[in-house]
């Protein structure tokens, strides 16, 4: 395989970037740009009501102060809908409506209305196997899920009218030509399901890196919903991403400027470096 990679970052519009959506900035960057691969960012604002106005332009200024270039056109979920519906109208019989509400379902979805919806259906399911789906994360190693016991069938179109961010991802991975997903460990129990869509709709699957999450001492992912600090232009965010990932960023970085700080990255990025846990303690 001699094609370079494609990496992307695909941030939700949900407020400003925090340490830990940095990390998997940087990261799928280094990953892709230290080969000479392309490096796409995607606005994951496909949930309009989480979508907080501003917030998608203040994180592609933070990119671009932090000289990340990211290539071509920043591509915006919400613009890309009738991708998704046509996605969902290929699963064919393996994608149907159902009318459960929240309340109904108990835990994992028992594929109540495989056979017909019983009320108004409001909401779309895809159909999951009673087997194990697995993938080796590069990080991570072998992960598995049987997605019919752990999981059920899950949603692709919610009853509040937004497609779900699972089918949405798998579209356009696949549709943006990625290879490469590096992204938090906190996704790591989403890519089962990403895989089963994959396979119904005939995508090849990208190579997945699930980097370690950085939580606070109370064990919560360093988020807005924990009060993280928002991230700054500094080439402070930049050097205490490298060094959370493993990467043992000399110090006299700190005192250069953001294109130094790119040229040793570039040159010394080390995906096997990275620490091969799912969270790290990291101070905020
Ligand atoms: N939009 C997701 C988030 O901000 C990331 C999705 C992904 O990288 O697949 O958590």
């Amino acid at each position: 395989m001699d094609s370079k990679p494609v990496g992307r970052f695909a941030p939700s519009p949900t407020g400003p970037l925090h340490f830990g959506s940095i990390l998997a900035a940087v990261a799928s960057y280094l990953d892709a740009k230290s080969v000479g691969g392309k490096w796409l960012v995607r606005i994951e604002d496909v949930d309009e009501a989480r979508t907080v106005s501003g917030a998608a332009e203040g994180m592609l200024n933070l990119l671009e102060q932090l000289g990340m270039e990211w290539d071509g056109e920043v591509l915006y979920q919400s613009r890309r809908t009738h991708l998704y519906r046509e996605a969902m109208a290929a699963l064919g019989g393996f994608a149907y409506p159902c009318s459960c509400s929240r309340r109904e379902i108990e835990g994992i979805y028992r594929g109540t209305c495989r056979n017909g919806a019983k009320g108004e259906a409001k909401s779309v399911r895809v159909r999951v196997d009673d087997e194990k789906t697995s993938f080796v994360d590069l990080i991570q190693g072998e992960y598995a899920q049987n997605l019919e016991k752990e999981v059920g069938d899950f949603v692709l179109f919610r009853a509040d009218g937004f497609f779900a961010y699972q089918l949405a991802v798998v579209v356009d991975d696949w549709d943006q030509g990625v290879t490469r997903v590096v992204r938090g460990a906190d996704l790591l129990d989403s890519t089962p399901r990403q895989i089963h869509l994959q396979r119904l709709l005939g995508f090849d699957m990208p190579i997945y890196a699930h980097l370690p999450v950085a939580i606070n001492e109370k064990g919560e992912k360093l988020s807005k919903q924990t009060q993280a600090e928002a991230a700054g232009p500094e080439i402070r965010t930049l050097f205490r991403s490298l060094n959370f990932l493993g990467q043992d960023p000399p110090d006299a970085l700190l005192e250069g400027d953001i294109p130094a700080f790119w040229n040793w990255a570039m040159n010394n990025w080390d995906l096997d470096r990275i620490p091969k846990l799912k969270t790290i303690l990291e101070k905020a």
